[in-house]
């Protein structure tokens, strides 16, 4: 499947976007010409959000400023309504292990029974982010943790004005 000239969405909760989604966003741009990353309000079921919807849309914008494939957008509602609004019929979603595979998969065929012309592309991160998430980065950070190994430097200054602490390097 050729994906020249073609918008791939992005989707997720990114609080805080870590190493591992930007591995997949920079793996999606060789696919894609335009990666749309749709960031959502996150779930309710997160008992201690770091950033609001507005805080994480502006650090992930900053975090791309130089990276004019890339674009940020918030989104609620049904994630298809959103691609077909932004014209875009490939959904990128990240697969770390087999404890990610049943509920992507599902949502996945949810997403194909209510709009059959877009598809899903799952991508591998790099092997060494395959452990990484954002619920562990944020659990880490607020107990005084170092994550720099695992976000972007603009996110770990932000976490360190979060959480209290200086990032240290
Ligand atoms: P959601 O709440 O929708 O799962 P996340 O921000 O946690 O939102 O994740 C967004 C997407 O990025 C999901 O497809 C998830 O599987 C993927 N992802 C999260 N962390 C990683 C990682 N370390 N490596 C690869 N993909 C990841």
């Amino acid at each position: 499947m050729s994906l020249a000239g073609s918008t791939a969405i992005y989707p997720g909760s990114f609080d805080p976007l870590t190493l591992g989604h930007d591995d997949i966003v920079r793996r999606a741009l060789r696919l894609a010409d335009r990666v749309l990353i749709a960031v959502a309000e996150t779930s309710t079921h997160v008992k201690r959000p770091a950033f609001s919807l507005e805080e994480r849309v502006s650090l992930i914008t900053e975090v791309y400023a130089d990276e004019p494939g890339v674009e940020v957008v918030p989104f609620s509602g049904l994630l298809v309504d959103f691609a077909a609004r932004h014209g875009a019929r490939v959904i990128i979603r990240g697969l770390r292990a087999v404890s990610d595979f049943e509920y992507e998969f599902q949502m996945a065929l949810m997403n194909r029974s209510l709009s059959p012309e877009i598809e899903v592309i799952f991508m591998a991160p790099a092997s060494n982010y395959t452990f990484l998430s954002s619920s562990l980065v944020r659990e880490v950070a607020a107990l005084g943790g170092d994550v720099s190994p695992y976000v972007p430097h603009i996110v770990l200054e932000r976490l360190a004005r979060r959480y209290g602490g200086a990032p240290d390097g």
